[in-house]
């Protein structure tokens, strides 16, 4: 005969847990905050910062759709809704001479800092600053899906090629 596997709670059915809503604020953490790279130059974006969020998804094991906190959050704004960000210095730098050469490698949205670098130094091109070379290597599955900022990098390369 198969012997039934105890459970705790056959040994501690008092113990068995039912928090009241009070002590599951008490117990659950405050939401803590996201951090998003800031994706465009100051210079170039005087009175704007572009970010790119990727919205955070999956299929949870009961086959239902759940998707990431901040990202579903702000990927729902309406235009011109409001919401209270607050700004932290980077860590990513680019060098000090303009003509130092840079080399990039992102994946996904990792590519966010590196396309404020590459208008930084359009800016600099503009202002007929010179300008080292600039290397971006970008890491996604599909093109098609997931080429980023196509579009941009490929309009920077075409103007790249026709001053030099
Ligand atoms: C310095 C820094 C810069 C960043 N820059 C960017 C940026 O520019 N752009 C950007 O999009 N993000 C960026 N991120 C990531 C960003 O901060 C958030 O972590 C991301 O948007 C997810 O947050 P969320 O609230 O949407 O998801 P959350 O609600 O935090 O959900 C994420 C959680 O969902 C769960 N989860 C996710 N996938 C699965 C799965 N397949 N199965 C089961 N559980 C899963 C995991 O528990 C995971 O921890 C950056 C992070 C850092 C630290």
């Amino acid at each position: 005969m198969k012997r039934k596997r105890p459970s705790w709670s056959n040994w501690f059915p008092q113990l068995s847990a039912r928090p009241s809503p009070q002590d599951l604020v008490q117990i659950i953490p405050p939401l803590k905050r996201r951090e998003y790279s800031i994706a465009s130059s100051q210079k170039l974006h005087p009175n704007e910062v572009h970010l790119l969020i990727v919205v955070v998804d999956w299929v949870d094991t009961n086959g239902k759709v759940r998707y990431g906190q901040c990202s579903k959050y702000l990927s729902d704004l309406a235009v011109g809704q409001e919401l209270v960000v607050s700004v932290k210095p980077s860590i990513m730098k680019l060098p000090p001479k303009t003509t130092q050469p840079i080399v990039m490698a992102g994946l996904g949205t990792g590519l966010a800092p590196f396309k404020a670098f590459l208008e930084e130094r359009q800016y600099q091109l503009e202002h007929g600053e010179e300008i080292g070379e600039a290397y971006l290597y970008l890491g996604s599955r599909h093109k098609r899906e997931e080429y980023l900022y196509g579009e941009f990098t490929f309009k920077i390369r075409l103007e790249r090629t026709s001053m030099n």
